[in-house]
């Protein structure tokens, strides 16, 4: 194709800041500069996406780049900021323009929707993987954490569990039925940054779901000193994972699947009604440290785990 390191990240990469008070530097020079408003903080988060670990090889371009900023934003959504910059390193086996202008058309129609400037970047050769770094801003000290949960916290989440576990087991030919919707869910998931920012001083501790229910609540748990019982039978499940656990008895699906990036949080009671999101309510947290579940009324301690690396 010919472009070199330099024509690709003009041609693919650069635009003008959305935020330009903010981001007062971007591509193009040695560094960027960013300057935080007065009374608000810095909340940054990094993801990696490798080929062949977190993306199967012939994924579609623009997919992946949808992918690639959803899963930073699903991690500031779950602090409750707002996202304005961010950074991308990429590695790539070959410069293939056709390649890079999907990717490219992914990132920035998602970056579009979150008003998030791209200020600055790496790009090398080497086996492909996709790095990003996302900043966003928060009020000083009211960002959403994983340890604020207290005893008698509701739990909740936001939309449904298990879709793009059930995207995953139809891509490695596990299950054939219910393509569309979940396939969606598992290429293209929509972060909550909207309703990760309108709980801040309602939610008590805030996580997004990346490794499977069972997995990152636990992280709320174990942040928080506390315990919790969640109710099996009220998950929220759509009509294609819901069919797959009639069929299949696996009913740990919504649990242990990844990938969701919903928000899981806990919210004390007196703020109940002062919940601004639609959401399902799926337990409670107990002083006693654990994660037991309850099915037809039964309770018992849960051995699921989520997704994990080096396991
Ligand atoms: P340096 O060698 O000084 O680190 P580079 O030559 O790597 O700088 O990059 C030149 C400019 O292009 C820098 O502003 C850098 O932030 C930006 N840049 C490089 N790669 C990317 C990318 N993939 N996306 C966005 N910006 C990038
Ligand atoms: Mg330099």
């Amino acid at each position: 194709m010919g472009l070199s390191e330099f024509d690709l990240i003009q041609r693919f990469f650069t635009r003008p800041a959305l935020h330009s008070s903010i981001n007062r530097l971007t591509v193009g020079d040695d560094a960027a500069i960013m300057q935080i408003p007065e009374g608000q903080e810095l909340v940054i988060t990094v993801d990696t996406m490798v080929c062949g670990v977190h993306f199967f090889p012939d994924v579609d371009a623009e997919s992946l780049g949808h992918k690639l900023l959803a899963v930073n934003l699903s991690d500031l959504a779950a602090m409750g900021a707002k996202p304005v910059a961010a950074t991308l390193a990429l590695t790539l086996p070959k410069v293939d323009a056709d390649w890079l202008a999907g990717f490219a058309k992914g990132w920035w129609h998602l970056a579009d929707q979150f008003g998030v400037d791209l200020i600055g970047g790496d790009t090398t050769a080497g086996p492909l993987t996709l790095s990003l770094q996302l900043m966003g801003l928060v009020k000083k000290e009211t960002a959403l954490k994983r340890s604020g949960a207290r005893p008698g916290d509701g739990i909740y989440v936001t939309g449904t569990l298990g879709d793009a576990g059930l995207g995953l087991k139809i891509l490695q030919n596990q299950w054939l039925a219910n393509k569309g919707a979940v396939l969606d869910r598992f290429h293209q998931p929509w972060p909550r940054v909207k309703e990760g920012m309108s709980l801040i001083g309602i939610a008590s501790a805030c996580i997004d779901l990346s490794d499977g229910l069972a997995s990152d609540l636990r992280h709320i748990l174990e942040q928080s000193q506390v315990g919790a019982r969640v109710d099996l039978d009220g998950l929220p499940v759509s009509e294609a994972v819901f069919d797959y656990m009639a069929k299949t008895g696996d009913a740990h699906l919504p649990l242990s699947a990844g990938e969701d990036y919903e928000l899981c949080f806990t919210v004390p009671e007196q703020w109940r009604q002062k919940i601004p999101i639609p959401c399902t309510r799926i337990g409670v947290i107990e002083s006693e440290p654990g994660l037991r579940m309850c099915k037809n009324g039964i309770t018992q301690a849960l051995e699921v785990k989520g997704y994990e690396h080096f396991s």
